[in-house]
């Protein structure tokens, strides 16, 4: 989980993945498909919110909308498509057993399934974070919260109806979808879960949804996939110009003074 922190192996990640570019390969390290909007997050993938919650929980769906559920967990789209719907729930279910076996806790099925709730569009992600995290998510387009355990997530990249119903649910958002769904797992199945550091909970996040996207066949390891390879090469800058925060700081979550966009590679 702390990879990043580790210069040797970066090092040699960073050969690898100019081999790969020299020989004519696909790296992905510098060409990853941002998101329509520009600011695709990692973690942004989440962050998890450890305040008190609001009393009231916002309305998010009405009207139209499909609803999925499993043994774990419940997905919320707030767009009216069932394969849609099916497609995450199956990502957001192949977390479990990893997750399990990660953190060495037994199986259970919990009294209420994790809700995850999926929305077409930035603008009514933006209006639910706002009433629940007054902004403090707003740009990262997914988040998990404790006191609704439920995770909210932008579908991503922006793209049509049409392009939806033929390739399915975007590699992108399977992959908030796995990061998230690992949030609430901790969420749901370990008590002490809001004692545990960042670099804990977004460095087991990030694991598992890399598990999950490489046996389903979605991503083809670390070093070669374009979302994970660039946290690679960030790591890799911040290294190579000294900025990579030390091992004792990184545990102790003393790293505010990264880039917000480079601190999902440093956990
Ligand atoms: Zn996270």
């Amino acid at each position: 989980m702390l990879r990043t922190t580790n210069a040797e192996y970066l090092r040699g990640s960073r050969r690898k993945l100019w081999h790969r570019r020299l020989a004519g390969g696909s790296t992905g390290g510098t060409l990853v498909p941002h998101c329509a909007y520009g600011r695709r997050p990692r973690c942004g993938l989440c962050c998890v919110v450890m305040v008190l919650a609001m009393a009231c929980v916002p309305t998010i769906v009405t009207g139209e909308g499909t609803t999925q559920t499993g043994r774990h967990f419940r997905v919320i789209c707030d767009f009216d498509d069932e394969k849609i719907a099916a497609q995450a729930l199956e990502t957001a279910e192949a977390v479990w057993p990893v997750a399990t076996r990660l953190f060495a806790v037994a199986d259970r099925t919990p009294d209420e399934p994790g809700d995850i709730y999926l929305f077409r569009t930035v603008a009514a992600y933006e209006k639910v974070e706002a009433e629940l995290t007054g902004g403090k998510f707003r740009r990262n387009l997914a988040f998990s919260h404790w006191d609704t355990r439920a995770s909210y997530i932008v579908l991503q990249p922006d793209c049509s109806y049409r392009g939806l119903q033929k390739s399915g649910i975007p590699t992108m958002t399977r992959r908030l979808i796995a990061h998230e769904a690992a949030h609430l797992f901790r969420c749901t199945m370990i008590p002490n879960h809001r004692s545990h550091p960042d670099w804990l909970q977004d460095g087991a996040a990030s694991w598992i949804e890399e598990q999950v996207l490489t046996a389903d066949g979605r991503s083809s390891g670390a070093e070669r996939d374009p979302d994970t390879s660039t946290m690679i090469v960030q790591a890799l800058g911040l290294l190579e110009q000294n900025d990579l925060p030390s091992v004792n700081r990184i545990l102790r979550d003393d790293i505010e003074d990264v880039q917000w966009s480079k601190r999902y590679a440093v956990r």
